[in-house]
């Protein structure tokens, strides 16, 4: 199974894809994630990131796209993946269609889960309030504020691209952890 994981910052889309990880065997694509371990590590894709996630803007699409096709090719991503955070652009989205294209394949589903601004701004500050190495750096009101403004207007767009593929499957996102879990698992079960 090959899935997008789609939604607003701070949605549980990170939660949600360790626990589709574990059910379905599949490996858990989060570009955030591996910006992260570059800015750690210091290499020219951290470089570039940093002070762009920082400010809760998009990282290049061009940047993006390298670090998720390097990562397709890996061994683990055979069976399948659940990308967490990316496409966030259409131009990403595009590039993804193209590489899959390549290998005869498709994303056979993405899972939406929508949540109203006002929870994930206190969902956030929850969040780093409660992180305990910290908060992330761009865990702060004005960064998700940020955040939530580019995913308005330049993730949310992207959606109907997959909408007119006839792929997405909404879940409420406000619902407790567990009974989202079950709504996507009510959705992807039949699919595997
Ligand atoms: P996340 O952990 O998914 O909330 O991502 C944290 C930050 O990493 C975002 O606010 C962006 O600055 C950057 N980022 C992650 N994924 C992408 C992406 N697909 N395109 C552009 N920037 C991204």
């Amino acid at each position: 199974m090959k899935l997008i994981l789609f939604g607003p910052p701070g949605a549980g889309k990170g939660t949600q894809a360790a626990r589709i990880e574990a059910r379905y065997n599949l490996a858990h694509l989060s570009t955030g994630d591996m910006l992260r371990a570059a800015v750690r590590a210091g290499t020219s894709v951290g470089l570039q990131a940093k002070e762009i996630m920082d400010a809760g803007r998009l990282v290049p699409d061009d940047v993006t796209v390298g670090v998720v096709k390097d990562r397709i090719e890996r061994d683990d991503c055979h069976d399948g993946f659940v990308l967490d955070g990316f496409p966030r652009t259409f131009s990403q989205a595009k590039a993804l269609d193209a590489m899959l294209h390549e290998k005869g394949t498709r994303i056979d589903a993405v899972v939406f889960i929508d949540v109203d601004d006002d929870v994930l701004v206190e969902r956030i500050l929850k969040r780093a309030a409660e992180s305990p190495g910290g908060p992330r750096a761009d865990d702060n009101e004005a960064t998700l504020r940020a955040r939530l403004a580019v995913y308005r207007e330049h993730t949310k767009p992207v959606l109907p691209f997959y909408e007119g593929q006839g792929i997405v499957h909404h879940v409420d996102g406000m619902a407790p952890i567990d009974a989202v879990s079950t709504t996507i698992f009510g959705v992807l079960d039949p699919l595997r």
